[in-house]
């Protein structure tokens, strides 16, 4: 899924659950748990060349300060610094971090390609667009309401 939509469930996830042994886990579940819906995402097209890596990279640029943004916005404005939101949120994008390498430099050592290969053909369903996206922006919108 896209990294706002991942972001947001990280964020929600730990402000409201805790302790840390519980919801830092659960971020990390929770993230092949959503990949496992079918989805649109900035990767998608990739493997397959219908999509260029510029495409990609510039589609994931714009994704994550979109991501950022929205955080910032709904958990962290006027309130001091929460390290803890942050490393949340990017510990919720980590399985996607993770294939940068794969990706983009065809990098594959042992365990990111068994982490890969979870990750992309196990929990990963493909959505094309337009309903790829709309789920997301539903549960995007659930996010923000429950926080
Ligand atoms: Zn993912």
């Amino acid at each position: 899924m896209l990294a706002t939509t991942h972001s947001l469930a990280s964020a929600l996830i730990v402000t409201k659950i805790s302790p840390l042994y519980i919801s830092l886990p659960l971020v990390v579940i929770f993230h092949y748990l959503f990949d496992f819906i079918p989805h649109w995402d900035t990767g998608t097209g990739l493997r397959t060349g219908e999509k260029t890596k510029r495409r990609a990279i510039l589609l994931t640029i714009i994704d994550l300060a979109v991501a950022g943004g929205l955080v910032f916005y709904f958990f962290q404005k006027n309130k001091p610094f929460l390290p803890l939101l942050w490393g949340g949120v990017i510990l919720g994008i980590s399985p996607d971090i993770l294939e940068f390498p794969s990706l983009f430099f065809n990098f594959r050592p042992f365990p990111l390609n068994v982490l890969e290969k979870f990750h992309t053909e196990v929990m990963h369903n493909r959505s094309n667009l337009p309903w790829g996206i709309i789920l997301q922006i539903v549960l995007i919108l659930v996010f923000i309401l429950f926080r």
